[in-house]
């Protein structure tokens, strides 16, 4: 590369470097991933050691990243709050205690150096200063540009795990104690749940949740989150000056004593730091808290390895932005940047279409990633996703890879909007996205060949028609061997066709045959439930079955007539009506209807029914029925079920957890008869 060449690299990299530090410690917005930032900041530092000459001298490499707003008051710092060096690899490790020992034996520390080494899991979230004078917390600042940060004493005054006062009795008079407050996985989880519910756009992660809500101007909001804070260093420790309280003299030489002590005083430590006895047990410590790294409830992004006797800690000193005498052994990365190359649409088999995203090739958490779910039309509206777009792809322990944002400012001009397909792309039937819900869903339930297997099983299960000796397993066989497609296909099975298959005896075929044979006479009810209509279930069938009387009235029922029926609404009436306006489905329905046969339905006028003016109230939970199924069985008996409890109430059905309405009933002499109670009285 020519002179003018690397110049003018090393001004992008510059330039771009403090954009992403603008978003990222300012804004606490990051566009692109940490893995991005740190391959940037790497090469700056690799060309600003070969061409030293060539290094700018507002060159970010040499200033620790962000500024204090100017919204909070300032602090300065008395001692300046630095960064931390960093390695990636095992040999960049080795390489970093030659550099140690060397400098240590330049200045004649040692002759040969074997050192203790305080080991720390490096916590993602931000460096607070807490300042405490007599005892008293008085000053959090955050780390700032290093020489200057903000003034967030009221923010931190809510977090509940800082002390307010120290306990004990022995401290300096002034005790600056340097930690990371952070926000814990699950504070997290919820914390951006709530924010996608109310249609926000949430945090990217527990780093920039924790930084966001503790550079609150309002500290009120602050306190709503959950942040949580471990020590890690300490700051300026101020001696008293008429001699009284404790000094310098009161730290302990070791950095890992000097936690210890700081501990004691009440301050959270995180516990998993441990004292090793010499560098070469680093390597087992960063294996050990990688492995550990999913399970624990706060999220860290690698170790942090600190010389741990003081006296070396003074002799190695500081480079411009961190000290020489410790360094983070970051962790893979998991967040990468990728290519969202196409979308493809998986009918899964209950007939949700989901659309799933192909990613250029990646490797992110220790894997190659190509594929990440986009869940439904909500999550790509969420993320304002394109085809072609650049975006942030992570991958942390077993978790499945997610689609976390997109550089909108790396959108290329054939970006594409993703559309999502008008008929099933497995058996092209109609699709249909149902009020309220995020998910769109094939119609084709007894056809699509993405369906049929649950369609079958549903079809001979136990409350539907219970084909005896067919079982899901055997389901699965017969349709991988290809010997059956649709439920009606069963039907046409012979005992040669499944004795012959893999693992099955003459005895269980005939079994078979037998069972289906059978199965051919059931109820009108349960026939319309074994058809597997989406939401119908037991009590809707038989409600079904009971208002039409004819299978040819259901299916010729239109939306309107379908409300009429106990226990129908919208929702269910709309799938009904779909169901049966699928040409694959009514195929099926027609074979079906002449295999089968059920006994005419017997009309009960309005005056036999058992429960005819019988007013029934439902209260608390009815663990065995559940509230909607205990109610349209109730009106299928002729009952009336109102919400309130009034003299005119026959009867107070009373789950688990009953209150008030309980209260209301007893005080009125309602009969009040207990889940169980009422499931005799419909069995009656
Ligand atoms: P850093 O986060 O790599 O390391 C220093 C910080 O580590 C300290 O200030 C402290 O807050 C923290 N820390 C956690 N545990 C610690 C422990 N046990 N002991 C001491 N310190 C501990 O450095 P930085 O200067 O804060 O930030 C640089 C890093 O931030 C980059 O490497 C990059 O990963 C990320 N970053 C990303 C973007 C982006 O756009 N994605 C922009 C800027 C910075």
């Amino acid at each position: 590369m020519s002179e003018e060449n690397i110049i003018n690299r090393m001004a992008v990299i510059c330039q771009q470097i403090h954009r992403y530090n603008h978003q990222y410690y300012v804004l606490d917005e990051p566009s692109v991933p940490d893995a991005e930032y740190d391959r940037l900041m790497r090469e700056l530092t690799t060309l600003e050691t070969e061409y030293p000459q060539l290094k700018l001298l507002d060159s970010p490499s040499q200033k620790v990243g962000g500024v204090a707003l100017k919204s909070f008051s300032q602090v300065v710092h008395q001692l300046p709050m630095l960064s931390l060096d960093n390695v990636f690899s095992a040999q960049e490790w080795q390489a970093f205690v030659k550099r140690l020992i060397d400098r240590l034996n330049k200045s004649q520390a040692k002759a040969t150096v074997d050192f203790a080494i305080c080991a720390e899991p490096k916590l993602d979230g931000l460096a607070v200063s807490l300042r405490y004078e007599n005892g008293v917390f008085v000053q959090a600042a955050t780390r700032g540009d290093g020489t200057v940060g903000e003034n967030i004493t009221e923010n931190v005054r809510t977090i509940k795990s800082i002390p307010l006062r120290l306990q004990g009795t022995s401290f300096p008079d002034v005790l600056e104690v340097r930690g990371e407050v952070f926000m814990p996985k699950a504070s997290f989880d919820a914390l951006n749940q709530q924010a996608i519910k109310k249609g926000e756009k949430g945090f990217a992660n527990p780093r920039n949740a924790a930084a966001g809500s503790l550079r609150q101007l309002d500290s009120k909001i602050t306190a709503k989150r959950n942040l949580a804070f471990y020590a890690y260093g300490l700051g300026f420790v101020g001696v008293s000056e008429d001699g009284n309280g404790v000094g310098e003299n009161w730290l302990a030489t070791s950095h890992y004593q000097r936690l210890c002590q700081i501990k004691a005083l009440g301050l959270p430590m995180c516990p998993e730091v441990k004292l090793l006895e010499n560098a070469t047990q680093v390597e087992d410590f960063y294996q050990h808290i990688l492995q550990q790294r999913a399970a624990l409830s706060y999220e860290i992004d690698g170790t942090v390895f600190k010389v741990d006797d003081i006296a070396l800690q003074q002799q190695l000193g500081f480079v411009a932005r961190a000290p020489r005498w410790a360094t983070a052994y970051k962790f893979p990365a998991q967040e990468e940047l990728t290519i969202l190359e196409a979308v493809d649409f998986q009918v899964g088999r209950t007939g949700a279409i989901t659309p799933v995203a192909r990613l250029k090739p990646i490797f992110v958490g220790g894997v190659t990633v190509s594929n990440a779910t986009l869940h439904n039309q909500d999550e790509i509206d969420r993320l304002g996703i394109q085809i072609n777009d650049t975006v942030i792809i992570r991958r942390a322990g077993d978790v499945i890879p997610q689609i976390v944002s997109v550089v909108v400012e790396r959108r290329p001009e054939n970006a594409e909007v993703i559309s999502f397909p008008k008929v099933c792309p497995v058996c092209e039937s109609a699709v249909m996205k149902a009020e309220g819900e995020a998910v769109l869903r094939c119609t084709g339930g007894l056809y699509c060949q993405a369906q049929r297997k649950e369609a079958i099983k549903h079809f001979a299960s136990r409350k539907a028609l219970d084909v005896d000796g067919l079982g899901d397993k055997l389901v699965e066989q017969l349709v991988d061997e290809g010997l059956i497609k649709t439920p009606a296909d069963l039907f046409k099975l012979t005992s040669l066709d499944v004795s012959t298959m893999a693992r099955m005896g003459q005895k269980s075929a005939d079994n078979l045959i037998k069972g289906l044979e059978s199965a051919k006479s059931t109820t009108l009810a349960k026939f319309v439930y074994a058809l597997g209509i989406r939401e119908v279930g037991e009590t809707t069938a038989a409600n079904l079955a009971q208002y039409f009387r004819t299978f040819a009235a259901i299916k010729a029922a239109n939306d309107e007539q379908l409300q009429q029926v106990p226990d129908v609404g919208v929702i269910v009436a709309k799938n009904i009506v779909n169901f049966f306006a699928q040409a694959h489905n009514l195929e099926v329905v027609e074979e079906l209807e002449a295999i089968m046969s059920w006994p005419d339905i017997e009309v009960k006028s309005d005056d036999e029914l058992p429960l005819k003016d019988q007013t029934f109230v439902l209260t608390g939970t009815l663990s065995k029925m559940g509230r909607n199924e205990a109610k349209a069985a109730l009106q299928a008996l002729g009952a009336k079920v109102s919400g309130s409890v009034s003299a005119k109430t026959h009867y107070l059905v009373a789950g688990e957890k009953a209150g008030s309405k309980l209260v209301k009933a007893q005080d009125l002499g309602v009969s009040v008869l207990t889940e169980d109670e009422m499931i005799a009285l419909l069995n009656s």
